[in-house]
């Protein structure tokens, strides 16, 4: 019967049964796929996987869906060279630089990055490519190494170690070891030489591996600046100095993952397309800037962590601007932590020359830096505050968790201001 699955499209959710398609019955905390295996041939599913007999035709039982899953991504996937991505930040943009690096590549897309979405998209979306890259998210220790026993990357890239989730995965040793099960099944590492513990720890593994860092590591990030629109950076790539000029501003994490991708590219005997580089940009709501009447808009309402403000921050810092302004909100999943990351949020805020807070979510209360113009829990009256304060020449950075939803916010600012 499983011969009959190969070439069908995968589902786990029954309302997008298609026809034909095989759908896999996957417990979530809410729901459980078995509930709706029945619903799901109705709707013209061909096969049905499931942990148990339900007693339907065309069902294939097996003793664990998930890890069925995995073992027939494996089988399917055939690409010369498979490069697993990881970190607390920066996955989805190194997998775009990646992707400008090897056209044509597989890519995991979106988000399917764990354990369920790695397999369904390759056995959904992967056509033979030569290279696939492939973003291994975690939320506890345990989730890579599971996904690893199946999927191993000819080369790992963990990008860095922060506390983004840490309220999920209970301590940041958790968070570390979760990501350097990455580095235990790959082929080859590339890690960043910032991180002290994540270089010892790579070192004693004795596997080939290459480094990426600021000012230190194999492909090195010296300097970088800004001219309109475009960021000049500066790389020591094996002691050899490198300028590009990439079409977009990108902050010191973006310059850095660049340098994890074209490391990654070096240690799979890849040539370094530098003219590739040129194509990337960023994505819809991650640090995009915009001039809207003079005043420059940063849209970073995708996400946020400790790190990517103070880079964010930096940036600001390093623009030409009349002002420099911010409108936030918390960073969430950040339990016991949370005061302690929106305390360090704050100073890092007080750097620029005035605050916008968005009350009323969990942690707004602990931002507090001394040069808050306003805290506001309306995200429409919070809105028509910022348009009323902005001024030609401002830069202004609007920044939160996704849950926050700043997006509306931003939006209604750029209307009144439009
Ligand atoms: P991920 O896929 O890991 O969530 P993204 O590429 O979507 O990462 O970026 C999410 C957020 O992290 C954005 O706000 C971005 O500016 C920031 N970011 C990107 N790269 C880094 C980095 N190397 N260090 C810190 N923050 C980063």
């Amino acid at each position: 019967m499983i011969n009959n699955l190969l070439g069908r499209r995968f589902c786990y959710d029954s309302r997008k049964v298609e026809k034909g398609c095989v759908f896999v019955a996957i417990k979530g905390s809410r729901f459980d796929g078995h509930d709706f295996a029945k619903e799901a041939l109705k709707k013209g599913a061909s096969f049905v996987v499931v942990e148990r007999d339900l007693q339907l035709d065309n069902q294939i039982v097996v003793e664990d869906v998930i890890g069925f899953l995995l073992e027939l991504a494996c089988e399917y996937l055939k690409a010369k060279k498979v490069i697993g991505v990881t970190g607390s930040s920066g996955k989805t943009f190194t997998k775009e630089v990646l992707g400008k690096l090897f056209p044509g590549a597989f890519k995991t897309p979106g988000n399917m990055n764990t354990e369920i979405g790695i397999p369904i998209s390759i056995l959904n979306e992967y056509e033979e490519q030569r290279v696939a890259i492939v973003e291994y998210a975690m939320n506890k220790r345990g989730d890579i190494k599971r996904i690893c026993r199946f999927i191993k990357p000819d080369v790992g890239i963990v990008l860095n170690v922060g506390r983004q989730h840490i309220g999920v995965a209970g301590s940041f040793e958790n968070i570390f070891q979760g990501k350097m099960e990455l580095f235990q099944c790959s082929g080859a590492a590339v890690y960043n030489a910032d991180d002290e513990k994540m270089t010892e720890y790579v070192s004693a593994l004795g596997k080939p591996r290459v480094s990426f860092g600021i000012k230190k590591g194999d492909i090195s990030l010296l300097d970088w600046s800004y001219m309109e629109g475009k960021t000049r950076a500066k790389y020591l790539v094996f002691k050899k100095e490198k300028e590009v000029v990439l079409n977009d501003i990108f902050h010191r994490g973006h310059l850095l993952n660049i340098a994890a991708a074209l490391a990654g590219a070096h240690i799979l005997g890849e040539r370094i397309c530098w003219e590739c580089l040129q194509y990337v940009r960023n994505m819809k709501g991650r640090f995009c800037w915009k001039d809207i009447n003079g005043i420059k808009i940063v849209d970073d309402t995708y996400n946020a962590s400790l790190a990517a403000f103070d880079m964010a921050v930096e940036v600001m810092l390093r623009v030409k601007a009349r002002r420099r302004l911010a409108v936030v909100g918390p960073i969430f999943e950040q339990g016991e932590f949370s005061r302690e990351t929106h305390e360090g949020v704050s100073r890092i805020l007080e750097k620029l020359d005035g605050v916008f807070v968005l009350d009323g979510y969990e942690g707004s209360e602990y931002i507090n830096p001394a040069n808050v113009v306003s805290r506001v829990a309306d995200k429409e009256a919070l809105a028509e505050k910022v348009a009323n304060y902005l001024k030609k020449g401002d830069v202004v950075l609007f920044k939160a968790s996704r849950g926050v939803g700043m997006e509306e916010v931003l939006y209604r600012v750029e209307e009144m201001l439009g």
